[in-house]
């Protein structure tokens, strides 16, 4: 779909299209380079904050955009992610982390803290909500917050925490109660808080040049100020933040589909067998064709998941259908990218095998895809 179908304002055409470039110009060239290091790239970082796009969710005064903000960040996160998946999470996970702050957080805390997320003073956020017990199940969490006079003191080990390493600011899912989903609260925590320290860093399958990590907690102490919403709404918060996050992360599985069936485009042309390129073999038009659809769809689910998060609307459903449609479309795809570069496609001299690792991360967090299909089903037969 060309985005001028969706009569988008024209500043948000102008800045995909130069999200775009920037994608094609900066980031291609060094997207295997990043993976085979399996670093965090403080490099793609410093270029994201120079175009604006780890504030693209703050208010306006503090860089943010001033309508369209979800669908922005998925036009944005899709562009990047055709080139280098671990980019374009960096872009979410700035969003998935400031969301509490941003929609919970009391006007003294975003005083305080709203500046340091700014393309200034470029502080990344780490969203700490997985435990080693606790994935799918967010309400098996066992990380404490306990009261003591005026502070909480936080205990617990997060693991999976994206920025985890990197980060300057923490948002800190904790119990606060027995209560299973009314026992949680989210808070704000400083990177040199004493008593917070960074554990093991993960060998990853994919997406290797973001930075994830354990992030240990053992007495550490926050003000109650720091606390963002009120106690037992930590569960709220962060099924809020799933709708404006999955679709991101739909976006994101669109963006490496979108790569690899361009990637399988180019070679279908090129390579030959039977004296005829590839592409003119039925099976692998079949491919394309498959490939094609299943973008063009996904698209729709994204876009209009995250037109009605920017809307105010529930989207819920939409955004869990995006997410695993998407999630599903981009492992197939990148599949069959693999598929039709035969044994080359087995190999690092073409990005297909990258975007196959990096696609199944997209099956897996922001809730996985089974989750997603239970999320669809609930709400479909509570509607009926
Ligand atoms: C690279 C990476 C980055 C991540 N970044 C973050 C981050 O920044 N912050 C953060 O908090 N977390 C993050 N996560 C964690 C991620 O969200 C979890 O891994 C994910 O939610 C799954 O949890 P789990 O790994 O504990 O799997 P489990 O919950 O143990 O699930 C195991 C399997 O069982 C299935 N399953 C579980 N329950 C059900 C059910 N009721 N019905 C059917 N099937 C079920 C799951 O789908 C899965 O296939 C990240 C994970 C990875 C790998």
């Amino acid at each position: 779909m060309d985005i001028r179908e969706m009569a988008l304002p024209q500043d948000l055409e102008m800045l995909v299209s130069t999200v775009r470039r920037l994608a094609r110009d900066k980031i291609a060239p060094i997207a295997s380079e990043l993976d085979e290091r399996g670093e965090f790239s403080r490099r793609v970082e410093t270029m994201l904050w120079d175009m604006g796009l780890l504030t693209i969710m703050l208010p306006v005064e503090h860089g943010g955009l001033p309508e369209n903000k979800d669908l922005a960040l998925c036009l944005c996160v899709e562009e990047v992610a055709k080139v280098c998946a671990s980019s374009a999470l960096m872009m979410i996970i700035q969003a998935v982390g400031s969301f509490p702050l941003l929609h919970a957080g009391s006007d003294e805390l975003k005083r305080k803290y709203l500046p340091s997320l700014t393309s200034d003073s470029r502080t990344l956020m780490a969203y700490l909500v997985t435990e080693p017990g606790a994935g799918s199940d967010v309400s098996a969490i066992r990380t404490t917050a306990v009261r003591d006079g005026d502070d909480w003191v936080l205990d617990g080990v997060k693991c999976f925490a994206t920025n985890g390493g990197v980060a300057g600011l923490y948002s800190v899912l904790a119990r606060t109660g027995p209560q299973r989903t009314k026992g949680l609260t989210f808070f704000l925590v400083d990177r040199d808080t004493p008593g917070l320290s960074i554990g093991r860093k993960e060998n990853k399958l994919g997406q290797r040049s973001t930075n994830t990590t354990e992030v240990i907690l053992e007495g550490v102490r926050v003000p109650s100020s720091n606390m963002l919403g009120r106690e037992g709404q930590g569960f709220l918060w962060a099924m809020k933040d799933f709708d404006m996050s999955r679709p991101a992360i739909a976006a994101q599985a669109l963006g490496i589909a979108e790569g690899a069936l361009e990637q399988m485009l180019s070679y279908a042309k090129d390579r030959k067998t039977f004296g005829k390129p590839i592409g003119e073999h039925q099976m692998i038009q079949a491919i394309l064709a498959g490939a094609a659809a299943d973008i063009e769809a996904g698209r729709g689910l994204v876009y209009r998941a995250a037109r009605r998060y920017d809307m105010g609307l529930d989207n819920s459903k939409l955004a869990s259908m995006a997410k695993f449609f998407c999630g599903d479309a981009a492992m197939k795809i990148a599949t069959d990218a693999v598929q039709v570069f035969g044994g080359y496609g087995y190999t690092k001299d073409y990005p297909v095998e990258r975007m196959f690792r990096d696609a199944k991360l997209t099956q897996i967090f922001e809730g996985t895809n089974q989750i997603q299909r239970l999320v669809v089903a609930r709400k479909l037969l509570k509607e009926a």
